[in-house]
């Protein structure tokens, strides 16, 4: 089996290991004595391989939400390992056994996960947070300077959900499901062309990338400086919309129609 390519990052008494798969994803195992957890396997190969060459145990699947591009690698990692399968509370999710509630916790060895419901880009979407980290696993709900389309909910449940975890502490590290981040960061300077922040994020994005180390992770704290979605106050945004006596909410309706147009 060929190694598989990926990153190590700490996140207080664990380790991430970010996996790139399928072109743009990104998977994650969550790394604490020995065991393994998978958020968002969109692909068995390269996370077994991982797995192997680090000697770990996997445990459990975490999926943020049912598209194929999440579960894909669900029923070989389960028939290869013997994990469960959380996830929301979705028949689309293969192999599902552990369907989990907002704010419930999940224990992982010496670690506690918490779930947060995040609906929006899917009707069932929940986010993982491990307030140890602390360190936040987004799926299609919060990328790195963008979010998730919205494929099966209004605007405004996107909106609540990103305003959910606006309220994380901010230097919660981000770990989002797929890797858009230097296009997303250029969409924002159009946006907001005179925010220092902005600029200075997609000189460094561009420098990952340029130096073959992945876009994430991200904080929230650079999220809610940079991130147009997480930003619908600014005045500066505002007047590039031609938006000033809208709600926070219509501004950011406006941002996503605007962000699908996008090229
Ligand atoms: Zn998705």
């Amino acid at each position: 089996m060929k190694a598989a390519n990926y990153f190590e990052h700490a996140a207080g008494p664990a380790v991430v290991l970010t996996v790139p798969v399928l072109g743009d994803n990104f998977s994650y195992l969550i790394v604490v004595e020995g065991l393994a957890a998978a958020v968002d396997p969109a692909d068995a190969a390269p996370l077994l391989g991982v797995l192997k060459a680090r000697g770990l145990r996997l445990e459990m699947i975490l999926n943020t939400h049912h598209h194929f591009d999440h579960v894909g690698g669900n029923r070989e990692l389960k028939a290869a390992t013997g994990c469960r399968i959380a996830g929301p509370d979705d028949p689309r999710i293969p192999g599902l056994d552990r369907p989990v509630k907002d704010d419930e916790r999940l224990t992982f060895g010496p670690l506690t996960l918490e779930v947060l419901c995040t609906p929006g880009h899917t009707r069932n979407h929940v986010c993982y947070y491990l307030p140890s980290g602390p360190a936040l696993w987004t799926g299609d709900t919060l990328f790195t300077g963008g979010c998730g389309r919205l494929a099966e909910s209004g605007a405004a449940t996107m909106w609540g959900s990103l305003n959910t975890l606006a309220t994380l502490p901010g230097e919660t590290q981000v770990f989002c499901g797929h890797d858009y981040a230097v296009e997303n960061m250029q969409f924002a300077l159009e946006l907001e062309p005179d925010n220092p922040d902005v600029r200075r994020r997609l000189a460094e994005l561009r420098a990952r990338v340029r130096e073959g180390r992945p876009t994430v992770p991200s904080t929230l704290a650079e999220e809610k400086a940079t991130n147009p979605f997480l930003r619908s106050g600014s005045p500066d945004l505002r007047r590039t919309l031609g938006l000033t006596d809208v709600s926070d909410m219509e501004v950011f309706a406006e941002i996503r129609r605007r962000k699908d147009a996008y090229a």
